[in-house]
């Protein structure tokens, strides 16, 4: 409370000053030509003069040379007048001086009302709520009552661990009487750790669902304000409100934002951050004899966590939500497809094999524009060609079908794509070839896409040797056909890509035979320690810095041998594949294999 009138009277005092300089300001502006009535009286008496503005007190005076001033009489001068009148001066009355009417009431009153407004809100404020609930201070945590939550375990696909881990929360709500007479200790704190997107939020709020408690939402971001005090003032505030609708669950999201270890913030309004954190700890501590509360938090980087987040009592409880894999997306489709019109024949297991590092809110957001794409196009069920569709915008950008090509330019692209597609398809390791396309999407003029059968967890020598050979079938069909001075920069991602392969075998994998399976990486994974990035750790020798980059070299070297004479075996398909690119822009799987097996898809 005693902060708060503080606040109040510092708030006034600056309210104040700025009207005070405002005032003034104005108030100079309007009067820069200001003139002692001395001499005003000379100019008048040696005839200089041609009109006056009489305004009460004050005189607006324009000389006969046309310069302009102003003046004040300085006591009731009662032969002004007259002199005025013998010395011929046009004198005008007070009728015009609106202009000065209007800012003399903008001067003295506006500040005031302002003032009296802002007084009797502050005391309304207060009054309304009781000890210390003025509306800036309140928490901005949202409240869901048990019958407002529809969100069970069912709506939430996969991560069938984590379901588990949290079940116990559950099954305490629903009993706390079997709990509490054996003496089990229930978490009053579980933080999930995991990247964006994966179901924290979701999962949070299915477990109140399942426990039909009361649920409190809110962002770690809601609680730094720039004031310092205000966040806490927030924390408190929640809390109390949790024990009033208590048995509730409180959802913290972003905890990083206001747990960051104490002492790490770059940057000012560090005061502010830690008070709003010490009081987070407070309250949980505090939370001893209230069982019936129970905190969640979600975070992705759980490393820069106050480690007295952490400490038994608080967040104990740990839960990993990792982005789902094939199975676990496959369900996620399904759940987010439900409600959705579809053809019968879509498959989404083939758009979980595609979707790789999609998170569920990807996922979702990809049923989503899938939906909204069949609605544009006038159709009545979502079908796999909308699904494609949505899952390529996401990944690659949308297509860009206005960009104007050249004939030329659009052939050149063709090879380009049917390089990387025939490599990709003769050597027996590289995933399997899911499209070809000319049509430009994002940064790239064309796409080749390839499909794993199952997620990839790791790979392995002969396969990075094909993805190498394969990223530099675009260049090398450019090579032969238009020969080795005209070949295009559009292999700059391919490059790109390949000698990142290939260095990373080199360095991280230890496939060199000269230099055996040794890291060979100056990796600084502490986001934080820039300065030692630039000026890196010197642990390699020159001499191996060479012989590195020589067996980089070679790696590249074999395999873009390997695939261009590969390319120049099966010339034929080239030329049929860049035919049929040019026909349909787009080729499925169906049509590259027959074009692979000199097959005619013209039909
Ligand atoms: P986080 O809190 O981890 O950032 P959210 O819980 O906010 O993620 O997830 C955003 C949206 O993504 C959810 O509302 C839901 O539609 C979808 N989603 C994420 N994970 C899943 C999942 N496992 N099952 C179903 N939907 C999911
Ligand atoms: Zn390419």
């Amino acid at each position: 409370m005693n902060k708060i009138i503080k606040k109040l009277i510092l708030c006034l005092l600056i309210i104040f000053s700025f009207v005070f300089f405002f005032q003034n300001l104005i108030y100079k502006t309007y009067n820069n030509n200001y003139v002692e009535y001395s001499k005003f009286i000379t100019d008048l008496t040696k005839n200089k003069i041609k009109e006056v503005k009489i305004i009460d007190k004050k005189i607006d005076v324009i000389k006969k040379n046309n310069d302009k001033y102003n003046t004040y009489i300085p006591i009731n001068d009662s032969k002004l007048l007259d002199t005025l009148l013998i010395k011929n001066v046009k004198i005008i009355g007070n009728k015009n001086n609106n202009n000065n009417f209007f800012l003399t009431i903008f001067i003295s009153w506006v500040p005031m009302i302002l003032l009296i407004g802002i007084w009797i809100f502050f005391i309304k404020q207060i009054q309304n709520g009781g000890k210390n609930v003025i509306s800036f201070i309140k928490s901005k945590a949202k409240l869901f009552k048990p019958n407002q939550i529809k969100v069970t375990f069912k709506d939430v696909a996969g991560c069938e661990e984590v379901k588990e881990e949290l079940r116990e929360i559950i099954d305490f709500f629903k009993n706390p009487d079997d709990f509490i007479k054996i003496g089990v200790k229930i978490p009053k704190g579980v933080l999930m750790i995991g990247p964006p997107g994966t179901g924290k939020t979701l999962l949070a709020k299915a477990v109140a669902g399942e426990s039909q408690v009361s649920f409190f939402s809110v962002s770690g971001s809601d609680f730094v304000e720039m004031f310092v005090g205000v966040g806490a003032s927030r924390v408190r505030n929640m809390f109390i409100q949790a024990k009033k609708f208590s048995p509730c669950i409180i959802f913290i999201d972003e905890l990083d934002a206001v747990g960051r270890q104490r002492g790490s913030w770059g940057g000012g309004n560090n005061d502010e951050r830690e008070q709003t954190l010490n009081q987070i700890l407070v309250e949980m501590d505090g939370f001893e004899e209230n069982p019936n509360v129970i905190i969640i938090a979600a975070t992705n980087r759980p490393d820069i966590l106050d480690k007295a987040l952490l400490r038994p009592g608080r967040f104990d409880r740990k839960v990993y939500i990792g982005l789902p894999d094939i199975k676990g997306r496959e369900k996620i489709l399904k759940v987010h497809i439900k409600n959705i019109i579809t053809s019968k024949n879509i498959n989404l297991s083939l758009i979980a094999r595609s979707t790789s590092g999609f998170s569920g809110a990807d996922l979702s957001n990809l049923i989503n524009e899938a939906a909204l794409l069949t609605v544009r196009e006038k159709k009545k069920k979502v079908t796999m060609l909308e699904l494609e569709k949505a899952r390529d915008k996401i990944i690659m950008g949308v297509e860009k079908k206005s960009l104007l090509i050249s004939i030329k330019q659009k052939e050149l692209i063709a090879f380009h794509e049917s390089g990387h597609a025939i490599i990709g398809c003769l050597l027996p390791e590289q995933d399997p070839i899911h499209k070809v396309s000319i049509i430009p999407r994002g940064n790239a003029l064309g796409i080749t896409f390839f499909l794993p059968k199952t997620d990839i967890l790791s790979e392995n020598f002969k396969k990075l040797e094909s993805k190498i050979s394969t990223l530099y079938g675009g260049r090398i069909a450019e090579e032969i056909i238009y020969g080795k001075h005209k070949i295009s920069t559009g292999s700059y991602n391919d490059i790109k890509n390949a000698t990142l392969i290939a260095r990373n075998m080199i360095t991280k994998w230890g496939f060199s035979k000269k230099l055996g399976p040794l890291l060979y990486d100056n990796e600084n994974n502490n986001i934080f320690n820039v300065e030692n990035d630039k000026g890196k750790l010197k642990f390699i020798s020159d001499a191996t810095l060479y012989i590195i980059d020589q067996e980089i070299k070679i790696i590249i070297e074999n395999n873009y041998i390997k695939a261009k004479n590969l390319l120049i075996k099966n010339i034929d398909i080239l030329y049929s594949m860049k035919e049929a690119l040019l026909k349909y822009e787009t080729l499925n799987y169906e049509q590259i294999k027959k074009i692979m097996n000199r097959k005619n898809i013209y039909f």
